[in-house]
């Protein structure tokens, strides 16, 4: 039987699904991951802070019980119904009463910016009504209950692997050049380029997207803490920085969507966000427990009508031999890791079928 080299580069969750996909509809495929850095699972990933002495999440993660790749990932999660309090008036309140609240958190983009299209996209694919609104937030180690797993699909991973070009022929890629190594590609291989917008298009003729920033803070509590209705997570409304609230032992994660305007020193903003947590919990802010501050200005595209007009339709680059994967390439999807996962298949399938014809 033929043997094909399928090279995934980008050991984000979007590659980590194309290996996946492409093990399931070609098992006799050899998959080799490249990855930029020295782990993997890009935007989703974990460390162990020595000083707080814990596992975090660079990035806290909500998953929609609808979300049916991200599932086969992670395998089942206990989800919850989403609760909201009001910062201003200390009161629980309905999701239906906060649209803009819960269409910010999802796309990572003001109300009145996110497209239509992405919308009505959104809420026939990502959020069946027969689901809605159940979510399970992660718990500090997206490493070992989400990425790990992963590895199972892939032959051979290659760390520290940064891809700096494609050199090609006649409309096909003929060399992968890396930092310290180059591949020659054969008849028989294929490219999966499952890269983040940014990287994508230092390296494919592909326009450059806009992004939404996220901040994250976790904050080490002396003792366990509970939320209202003792669920892991709240949502919060009104004047306030803080939209999310998480809790999982003595860690207790922020979530500032759309966090572009909170780019002031990571010191104030934690005793600031510190204080309107307290007085979500209606304690008084005697001080601000250790923490650790995460800011990624990249962490999502912004959801407007401009860049759903540049995003790809499909995962065929400009190269007949080298598809794309990545949260960026959904067209009408917000960024995600089911967005990533579904990218990941569709790209797998579609390699699947140019090398099936050969
Ligand atoms: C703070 C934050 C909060 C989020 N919250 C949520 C949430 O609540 N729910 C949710 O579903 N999603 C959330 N997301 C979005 C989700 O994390 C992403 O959509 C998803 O992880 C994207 O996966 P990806 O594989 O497409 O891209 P990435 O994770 O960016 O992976 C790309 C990979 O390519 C590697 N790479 C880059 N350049 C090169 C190169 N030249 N050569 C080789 N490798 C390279 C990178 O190192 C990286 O590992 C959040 C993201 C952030 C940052």
């Amino acid at each position: 039987m033929q043997k094909y080299n399928v090279y995934i580069i980008g050991g984000g969750i979007a590659g980590l699904s194309a290996a996946r996909y492409c093990k399931k509809f070609y098992p006799a495929a050899r998959v080799c991951l490249f990855e930029a850095s020295n782990r993997l699972g890009g935007r989703c990933g974990s460390y162990f802070d020595k000083q707080l002495n814990v596992w975090l999440d660079y990035s806290v993660h909500a998953v929609l019980k609808a979300n049916s790749e991200a599932k086969k990932l992670w395998g089942n999660k206990v989800y919850h119904s989403p609760c909201f309090l009001d910062f201003d008036s200390g009161k629980i309140t309905g999701a239906f009463k906060n649209i803009p609240s819960v269409g910010l958190a999802m796309f990572n983009t003001p109300f009145d910016l996110i497209s239509k299209d992405a919308l009505k996209a959104t809420l026939f694919q990502l959020f069946p009504f027969w689901n809605a609104g159940k979510v399970f937030f992660s718990q500090n180690n997206l490493q070992q209950t989400l990425v790990s797993p992963q590895f199972q699909y892939v032959d051979e991973i290659y760390y520290n692997h940064k891809l700096c070009a494609i050199e090609a022929k006649i409309g096909k890629a003929q060399k992968l050049v890396f930092q310290h190594r180059a591949i020659t590609l054969s008849e028989n291989d294929v490219v999966i380029c499952a890269l983040d917008n940014l990287n994508a298009c230092k390296i494919l003729d592909i326009p450059k997207l806009k992004h939404s920033a996220i901040i994250n803070i976790h904050y080490l509590t002396s003792t366990e803490i509970t939320l209202p209705r003792q669920l892991p997570f709240v949502g919060v409304v009104g004047n306030t920085p803080v939209q999310w609230i998480s809790v999982h032992g003595n860690v207790l994660s922020v979530t500032i969507s759309h966090a572009d305007i909170c780019f002031s020193d990571s010191e104030t903003l934690a005793r600031d966000v510190w204080r309107d947590v307290c007085k979500i919990r209606g304690v008084c802010a005697a001080f601000v427990p250790p923490h650790r501050v995460f800011k990624f200005p990249r962490a999502t595209l912004l959801m407007d009508d401009d860049n759903i007009m540049l995003r790809p339709h499909n995962a065929l680059s400009s190269f007949k031999n080298v598809f794309l994967a990545g949260d960026w390439t959904m067209h009408y999807l917000p960024c995600s890791i089911e967005t990533a996962a579904l990218s990941g298949k569709r790209a797998a399938k579609v390699a699947m079928q140019y090398l099936k014809k050969k």
